[in-house]
């Protein structure tokens, strides 16, 4: 590993810094900690912390020596100053004296010390950083040093590897014993330069923020020159079948499977991210790869992202496909059932109140293909995923020199359900299409957009499909929430069928359909060109059914149900004048929705119809506008206000009628009618 310290680049975020009021030690605290936390083989995603022992002065003028230590919630590599609250250093040395300290207390007890109070919570190692004499202390789960202390006799292995410059400190919980310990052996020999956590990861210190980075890079370069000069690595493999079946054709079945059934066909979905590379593949080609897999995590913070470990499946063979969701939900149910049982053996241990996580895994391995991570976001599966990376990294390691053996399951227990983690619970609600995948035709218009807008706002992410795939790009950028766009004639079977492999290859599946493309054409029913009406046909309600086609595909092999949504228009059901070609394949389409709501409530997919008129959009432009109502002698504001309401229609009131028909999970088969009134068009 590269020692990326650069005295320049040092020097001038200290300058940058002065000039906002930092001080020089946080300004360096700050370098070091981005320099740690951009390298993924030493920590992840709010893994890992740094700490700084300073000054600080009071709202009253009063200096206090304080600990700048790394916040929850904020993530080394893009650190700011105030990601590393003050405590004030005293009150939490006292604390060294106390026989025991409950986490509540001890983080109760830091909150207390801020010199911010809207700080956000110091580390729960902020005693082990307190305890430690030195001005900056830093600390990793480096996969190399995983790769030296998760062996079943990991201590003399380590003083093999690392000598006596550090100490070794045995596996405990992190908090206020773990706290003590490291101090003890720290003060058993002062001359150490770091502190090798057992199943844990790796602390180094020093006078200077460059002597401690300097001793991380060094003592993690030791212990891959270790495992690069002793490592033997494994080489049996897993037999593959001869035709590999792909990524997409197996997503969707592994995102239905790991769905938590909620009871009376209620799903909370996941999303999964596929992750491949030969590193990744070659690794999982592993004969021992489930072995490995049901070893568990590699360092106990990662089980707040892949929970107890990773699950292994088969590799899927092409010609046996149809078999295939089988053998996933038998692996998935017997990982859940696994959980289940590690919950209720540990659980019951104390008396202590819990609530059991859901038991569905979060990264998937596939012999042959990859690794599938999961999460209720899309942010979430990719974190997975890039756990899941630094997890093969460690477990090949000590294979190589050894056997993998992490932290039991027993001892990782209380991590996981740490009470403050748990207090989090309450507080994290998910929205109602969280986990949810819509894919929107016509996304880019103003109805479509409105609707990805609104249902990324409620939790989902968007698919926006639109023939215009720049404006497609910027629907999906303006909905927020991880949405894409995909640009596709969706007349063209071809090019729809890949807006849909796209909805699977990042999202890993599709939830919602909002079957919203269309165009008018006009003209007398008598007098049309049997061309201009095969073309609407197209468009207004072949589009529709095989847009509807593919969803149920992938609906099908999920087995969560899903809901299709139509545009319809009110010409479904009542026609305009000379505006046959559009009102005639859309009352097709509305036909359409019930067959459909028909055919496939059995599998719990719903079928609506949202008829909406006269919305401000691409079918009634501005100047369209400006022409009907002045030939009917009206205002614009009287002719787009024409109905028993008075009130103008919006492109975002048809949102809100599809967002309703999402969210009402016993309504099928219904047309819910967005026009402000319309007794000619109501239906009956
Ligand atoms: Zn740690």
């Amino acid at each position: 590993m590269k020692n990326l310290w650069n005295d320049g680049d040092a020097e001038r975020l200290v300058a940058d810094y002065a000039k906002k009021g930092v001080a020089r030690d946080l300004a360096l605290r700050v370098y070091t900690t981005r320099l740690l936390g951009g390298e993924p083989r030493l920590v992840l995603h709010g893994g890992g912390n740094t700490s700084c022992k300073t000054k600080a002065t009071d709202l009253v003028g009063d200096e206090w020596d304080v600990l700048c230590v790394k916040g929850s919630g904020w993530d080394m590599g893009v650190i700011e100053p105030q990601g590393l609250p003050a405590v004030k250093l005293g009150a939490l040395l006292k604390a060294r004296a106390l026989a025991s300290l409950a986490d509540e207390d001890m983080v109760a007890l830091q909150r207390a010390n801020l010199m911010d109070p809207a700080s956000p919570n110091p580390s729960v190692e902020t005693l082990l950083h307190a305890f430690l004499p030195h001005k900056f202390v830093d600390h990793t789960h480096s996969t190399a040093i995983l790769a030296i202390v998760d062996q079943a006799d990991s201590k003399p292995l380590i003083k093999t590897v690392f000598g006596d410059k550090m100490g070794y400190v045995p596996y405990i919980k992190p908090g206020f014993d773990l706290a003590k310990v490291a101090a003890d052996v720290y003060d058993a020999d002062p001359s150490v330069e770091g502190l090798i956590l057992d199943k844990h990861g790796i602390f180094t210190f020093g006078d200077d923020p460059k002597q401690a980075y300097d001793r991380m890079i060094h003592y993690v370069n030791v212990a891959e020159d270790y495992v690069a000069k002793n490592g033997k690595p494994k080489t049996a493999k897993a037999a593959l079948p001869a035709k590999l079946a792909t990524p997409a054709a197996i997503a969707p079945m592994l995102r239905g499977a790991v769905a938590v059934a909620r009871g009376e066909g209620r799903f909370d979905r996941m999303i999964s991210d596929f992750r491949t590379s030969d590193a990744i593949v070659d690794f999982i080609n592993s004969a021992g790869i489930a072995d490995y897999a049901g070893r568990g995590v590699s360092t106990p913070d990662l089980s707040i992202r892949i929970k107890t470990g990773p699950m292994a499946v088969p590799a899927p063979d092409a010609d046996k496909i149809g078999d295939y969701k089988a053998v996933i939900k038998s692996h998935v149910d017997a990982f859940a059932n696994d959980y289940r049982a590690y919950f209720e053996t540990n659980d019951a241990l104390d008396d202590v109140q819990r609530t059991m996580l859901d038991p569905m895994p979060r990264l998937t391995l596939v012999p042959g293909l990859g690794m599938f991570g999961h999460g209720r976001t899309l942010k979430d599966a990719k974190i997975a995923s890039d756990v899941g990376e630094m997890w093969i990294e460690a477990v090949r390691g000590a294979e190589a020199v050894g056997s993998f053996h992490p932290l039991s399951k027993a001892d990782l227990f209380p991590l996981e359900y740490w009470s403050l983690e748990q207090a989090k619970l309450a507080s994290n609600k998910p929205k109602p299409l969280t986990g949810q995948v819509v894919l929107i035709t016509g996304g880019a218009g103003a109805i479509g957009a409105a609707t990805a807008k609104l249902f990324a706002a409620n939790g989902a992410h968007a698919v926006v499909v639109d023939l215009d795939a720049a404006r497609a790009a910027e629907a999906a950028k303006a909905a927020g929430n991880n949405s894409i766009g995909v640009g596709a004639d969706i007349t063209n079977p071809a090019e729809l069928r890949a807006a849909f492999d796209k909805a699977v290859a990042v999202y890993g599946g599709v939830d919602i359909l909002v079957s919203n493309a269309g165009a008018a054409w006009e003209g007398g029913i008598g007098e049309l060109d049997d061309a201009l009406l095969r073309k609407s046909f197209e468009l207004n309600f072949f589009a529709h059914q095989s847009a509807a086609q593919n969803a149920v595909r992938i609906m099908l092999e999920q087995g969560t149900g899903g809901v299709l949504l139509f545009n319809t228009s009110k010409q479904a059901v009542n026609p305009g004048p000379k505006f046959g070609a559009y009102g005639v394949p859309k009352a097709a389409t509305l036909f359409l929705s019930r067959q459909y709501a028909l055919d496939y409530g059995a599998h719990g997919i719903r079928s609506n119809a949202v008829n909406a008129d006269r919305i401000r959009s691409g079918l009634l432009t501005d100047a369209m506008i400006a022409s009907r109502s002045g030939a009917r002698g009206v205002s614009e504001k009287e002719y787009m206000s024409g109905n028993l309401l008075g009130q103008e229609v919006t492109a975002e009131d048809v949102a809100q009628a599809f967002l309703h028909q999402a969210l009402a999970e016993r309504t099928t088969a219904d047309v819910t009618t967005v026009d402000g009134g319309n007794i000619a068009a109501a239906l009956r």
